[in-house]
């Protein structure tokens, strides 16, 4: 106790002195962005302690460093996070308190770190965390975008897109390091110079570095986060500003600049292409860089390389690394081409996302040859060093004037794997069918996983309590140890005390959305949500028609015995993805219509909350009954949303598919909803011409509600509006909304009656919570350091 005083003046003190010396007010003056700032900077300084600890301990070891490249990183809010980590929400609420403020406001002030668009970026951020919690030396690399993922609004239900922008206001967790800059350069000429082939660049670009403190849990490890800025080479151009040209004067600079101006939206496959490309060898190859000044700083022989560095390729965004690598191997430093395919392939390792053939990058390799040239050589190089050593192989890095960035990656890398157990099944029989053949020991599945501390510990604290009141702290780094709860289940106070944590979340949300949407959710409902990224495979579509069916059902029998639901949606459609953006229209028209209807609105209200992010999710999920995962079974290659969901007390109602089938198997059957085609029968009934008119006419609730869609019940004054929507999925179909539609009804009615007994769908709940554990980021991490990278843990 004594110790706790002291230690809070002391915490009291380092806050006034940030409000005065770093923000320069007073605090009869200051705002809620002084105090938070203030706040920031106190929590930054006991982190950098840590901070450099980890690093002087990493460059003693000398042991292997893992260097995860993403071109995301969607980390949300830095403040509670690091509050949490250094174990000092007792302190800062004390130290709050003294002036009148109250921490919960100023934490609320935070804006969103959306650098990514969804769960491959927050998938990386989980990594970063667990990496930092584990002690495990490592780096994240990737871009400081100055305009993150858009800001969405709606307008008469329509999507509408705004400038994301968080840099706007000065960010407290970010070291400017001006020192560390690297020039890169694209186009230019290959040329041939005393038995050397070198690469001179036409243009020419620096990349400086903007570091970010990751303090795991307890403050025991830290790591950094490295994002990338452009800037020019030479600023300014005095000789034009001086002839009285400005605007050429600063062209230069503007055009360096729009480098990391910009995340690019997923699922636009639109031009203007080329910046994309840039952007991804403009990062990579200015991190190949930075991994070598370090590597050298401590070493002399590059042969070494594979022992001290492990690269990983979040996806083939980063992919350039290795042909990028190879160059400076070979064209710089000298060592034969072969040796310095040895070492590329001895450090890389890439991560697959998708078997979504649109989703796999190709670039047209014109584009490619005028950007990088000499990279194009060394790709066609890759390719003939693989065909020596397999005469026998099909693919490659190159072909039908595509550059192939999948096969690219496959073919340097030393693992490659998949992110959960059926997507990494999946990966060898269809994407990297010859390939695996030729390298069956190349592929491995690390299930994707999230972060216990963001996504349980702090997003419910209420859960977590009762948690660690239940079986002590351990579970926080340690997240399979919440099957200890399992015995707890069966009794009744504890069983209630469980159900009381989830009946306040869902009461804190519906303060929330009345508060920030002015609608009044029933708190006695059960909360149904689905929240992501808006795409026809993940099947938005699949829900809200089953929602229409379920409401034209309710209005055929008004006063029927049925169980209240509020149906929750949110998330994000890229620009140019017209479709996605229908759907977001048909759930708000939805909504305004049966949430206005007297004879349903006590059994069904549809919200669509706008602008999905991390901290939305963090309110949303604490709060949820069912976790809506019904992507077309083969196409969702994990999910993450699933894990979060489960974690948290959600029973899931969901397809054979992703993570899910690992989720299933670990809460047990009898703890899932499971509806659907499994990845095979879908492969096979999509080759039906048919199959959609076929279960439509075999489904009069079906047929009904797509009626609903083409008779105008949802746009009165456009009845147009939805036809498209009914005709793709009456002709079309692709991702089987209509075949899954009957089954989907049947377990939604089994929810239905689940949910109607209190006790044992609390009791189900609880059961998915606590088997869980694995689906920690902390288990994924162990699994990437013994399996893929070699990596060690520096803490004892
Ligand atoms: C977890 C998460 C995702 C991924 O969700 P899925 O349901 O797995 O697609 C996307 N966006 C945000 C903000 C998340 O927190």
């Amino acid at each position: 106790m004594a110790r706790k005083v002291r230690t809070s003046s002391e915490f009291r003190d380092a806050l006034l002195k940030h409000l005065t010396y770093t923000m320069g007010k007073d605090p009869e003056h200051a705002q809620f962005f002084d105090w938070r700032m203030a706040l920031s900077h106190a929590i930054r300084d006991r982190m950098v302690d840590h901070w450099v600890d980890s690093t002087r301990k990493t460059y003693e070891q000398d042991g292997k460093r893992v260097y995860y490249l993403s071109m995301e990183f969607l980390i949300g809010r830095l403040l509670e996070d690091g509050i949490v980590n250094l174990e000092m929400v007792e302190e800062v609420e004390d130290a709050l308190d003294h002036f009148g403020m109250d921490m919960r406001t100023i934490l609320n002030d935070e804006p969103d770190a959306a650098l990514g668009n969804g769960g491959l970026g927050r998938l990386a951020a989980c990594f970063l965390d667990s990496l930092s919690t584990i002690g495990c030396p490592a780096m994240g690399y990737g871009i400081r975008y100055e305009n993150g993922l858009f800001k969405q609004s709606f307008v008469d239900g329509r999507q509408v897109e705004s400038p994301e922008t968080w840099l706007q206001e000065p960010h407290p967790w970010e070291f400017e390091r001006p020192e560390v800059r690297f020039t890169l350069g694209f186009g230019g000429d290959v040329i041939y110079e005393n038995g050397k082939t070198l690469w001179r660049p036409a243009e020419l670009i620096q990349a400086e570095a903007f570091d970010t403190p990751i303090i795991g849990w307890k403050g025991k490890w830290a790591n950094t986060l490295r994002l990338w800025a452009g800037r020019a080479v030479d600023p300014f151009d005095l000789g034009l500003f001086n002839a009285g040209d400005f605007a050429a004067a600063a062209e230069h600079e503007a055009l360096a600049r729009t480098i990391s101006r910009v995340l690019y939206p997923e699922d636009s496959n639109e031009a203007g292409k080329e910046l994309r490309l840039k952007q991804e060898f403009f990062f990579s190859a200015a991190s190949i860089r930075d991994i070598l000044r370090r590597f050298d700083s401590q070493h002399d022989d590059i042969r070494l390389l594979p022992k001290k560095v492990a690269i990983q390729l979040n996806d083939t965004h980063p992919a350039i690394a290795g042909p990028e690598l190879l160059r400076i191997l070979h064209d710089e430093r000298g060592l034969s081409f072969e040796d310095a395919l040895e070492i590329v392939h001895g450090c890389m390792n890439y991560t697959n996302h998708t078997l979504l053939p649109e989703a796999l990058e190709r670039w047209d390799e014109r584009l490619f040859g005028r950007l990088l040239p000499r990279h194009l050589q060394i790709i066609d190089r890759i390719d003939d060093a693989h065909f020596k050593a397999h005469p026998q192989r099909t693919l490659s890095a190159r072909s039908d004037g595509q550059v192939k960035m999948g096969e690219l990656s496959f073919i340097v890398a030393n693992r490659v794997n998949g992110v959960s157990a059926l997507h990494t099944d999946l990966m060898k029989q269809t994407v990297f069918k010859e390939l695996h053949a030729l390298h069956p020991d190349r592929i491995v599945n690390e299930t994707n996983g999230v972060t216990p501390r963001r996504w349980l510990h702090n997003c419910n604290p209420g859960l977590s309590r009762l948690i660690t009141d239940t079986i002590g702290d351990g579970w926080v780094d340690d997240l399979e140890q919440l099957e200890k709860l399992e015995p707890s289940i069966r009794d009744k106070v504890w069983i209630e005390r469980f159900e009381g944590v989830k009946a306040a979340n869902k009461q804190a949300l519906v303060s929330y959305v009345a508060q920030t949407h002015g609608v009044k959710l029933n708190p006695a409902a059960m909360f149904d949500i689905q929240i992501k990224r808006m795409h026809e495979y993940k099947r938005q579509h699949l829900n809200i028609l089953e929602a229409i069916a379920h409401w034209q059902e309710i209005k055929d029998n008004p006063n029927g015995d049925w169980t209240p639901r509020v149906k929750i949606f949110a998330g994000k459609a890229a620009q140019g993805y017209h479709f996605a953006k229908d759907i977001i229209r048909l759930i708000n028209d939805v909504a305004k219509l049966v949430n206005a209807d007297h004879a349903t609105r006590d059994y069904l209200q549809v919200i669509f909350l706008p602008n999905y992010n991390v901290t939305l999710a963090e309110r949303l999920i604490p709060a949820a009954d069912l976790s809506e995962q019904i992507s077309t079974a083969g196409k969702e290659a994990s999910g993450t949303g699933n894990m979060k969901f489960a974690l948290n007390g959600a029973l899931t109602v969901g397809t054979l598919d992703g993570a899910n089938v690992e989720i299933r198997e670990r809460v047990g059957d009898d703890n899932f909803f499971l509806f659907g085609m499994l990845a095979d029968e879908v492969m096979q009934r999509r080759m039906m011409h048919d199959h959609a008119q076929q279960a439509i006419a075999a489904d009069p609730r079906l047929a009904r509600a797509l009626n609903a869609l083409r008779d105008g019940t949802f746009s009165p004054e456009d009845p147009g509006r939805y036809t498209h929507i009914a005709d793709n999925l009456t002709w079309s179909d692709y991702f089987l909304v209509c075949s899954d539609f009957t089954d989907y009804w049947r377990a939604q009615r089994e929810v239905d009656a689940a949910y109607r007994n209190p006790d044992k769908w609390a009791e189900m709940a609880a059961l998915n919570v606590a088997r869980s554990g694995w689906f920690s980021s902390d288990r994924t991490i162990r699994g990437y350091m013994c399996d893929i990278w070699g990596a060690e843990s520096l803490l004892a």
